[in-house]
């Protein structure tokens, strides 16, 4: 595989673009906004000066992959002469049904259709192209380019070419892949999101303060980031997204997301991408500054 194309520019699609550039691969990257396709280039542009900083590359390096990088707003464009799609566009069924039709037309027939959805089933994905056998989840973590793990998940018809094909390739990436099935939430989500969920349930119900929960996540059981800080991180609305495919999917009242995440989400408080969840978040700012909502 040569040719990459990573579709959604967004937190992860720019991760996902910045590793493949990076290990040598020619990556388009694609979004239906132009601004986010700028955003997206000078993130890369920044984490590879914190990389020169540290003395992990040289310069040349981060010009060599900045020009491996093209960017395009046509999904059509994109993804013609690709390998692999990895798809990491916002985290709605109907939108990736559509976008896996779209591709299915537009790549080449050899072309592995991989997806980076938190929690929508891959056989689900699979069934609205014409190769579900191409098909698989390919599950990288945020932030992509520090995180190790890649979740590959076989869909219901993935074929075990495709499925080394891809566990390969994250090898290549420099990445540890783990293979799981396809039930709702994979093994990742299905295990941290009603663990994020019993958090805000936690502080809904007055238990504790968004600084003591996180505390004593991450004093107490050696957590990197606490979970209202890790849901703030993720993104607010996908967390409410990813419970709701565990809720209706497993049909257990206990994956019912919290209301104060539901009306978190409603009034647009979303995390750090846009500024203020749990805590108030300035570009740039390591400092957590609880939200004036909760203090
Ligand atoms: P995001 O909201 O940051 O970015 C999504 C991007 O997709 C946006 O730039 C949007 O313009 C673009 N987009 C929307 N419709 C499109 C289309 N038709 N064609 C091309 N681009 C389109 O979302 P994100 O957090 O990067 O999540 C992307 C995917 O990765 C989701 O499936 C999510 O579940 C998954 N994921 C997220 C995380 C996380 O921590 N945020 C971790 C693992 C997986």
């Amino acid at each position: 595989m040569k040719k990459i194309s990573v579709i959604g520019a967004g937190t992860m699609g720019n991760g996902i673009a910045h590793v493949f550039a990076q290990s040598g691969f020619d990556v388009t990257l694609i979004d239906v906004q132009e601004a986010a396709l700028e955003r997206a280039v000078a993130t890369i542009s920044r984490n590879l000066d914190r990389l020169i900083k540290k003395e992990r590359i040289s310069e040349a390096d981060k010009a060599a992959t900045l020009k491996r990088i093209q960017t395009h707003t046509v999904l059509q464009d994109g993804v013609a002469e690709a390998d692999l799609v990895v798809e990491a566009a916002t985290e709605r069924t109907d939108l990736k049904l559509r976008i896996f039709k779209d591709m299915d037309a537009a790549a080449p027939a050899h072309c592995i259709l991989a997806t980076n959805t938190s929690s929508i089933s891959i056989t689900q994905i699979a069934a609205a192209t014409s190769r579900p056998d191409q098909v698989i989840g390919m599950h990288f973590m945020n932030p992509v380019p520090v995180m190790k793990l890649v979740e590959v998940i076989r869909g219901y018809a993935t074929s075990d070419s495709t499925c080394s094909a891809v566990m390969e390739l994250s090898k290549q990436l420099g990445k540890t892949p783990t293979e799981v099935n396809d039930y709702p939430g994979f093994v990742a989500n299905r295990i941290l999101m009603p663990m994020i969920n019993e958090a805000i349930i936690t502080l809904h119900e007055g238990v504790a303060d968004v600084e003591a929960i996180d505390t004593v996540m991450k004093l107490g059981m050696a957590h990197p980031m606490g979970p209202l800080q890790l849901a703030d991180f993720i993104g607010l609305d996908v967390c409410l997204s990813i419970l709701r495919v565990l809720h209706e999917g497993l049909g257990n009242a206990k994956y019912a997301p919290c209301p104060l995440l539901v009306n978190m989400v409603a009034a647009g408080h979303l995390g750090v991408k846009s500024g203020q969840g749990f805590y108030l978040h300035t570009p740039g700012s390591k400092e957590l500054i609880v939200s004036p909502y909760f203090q």
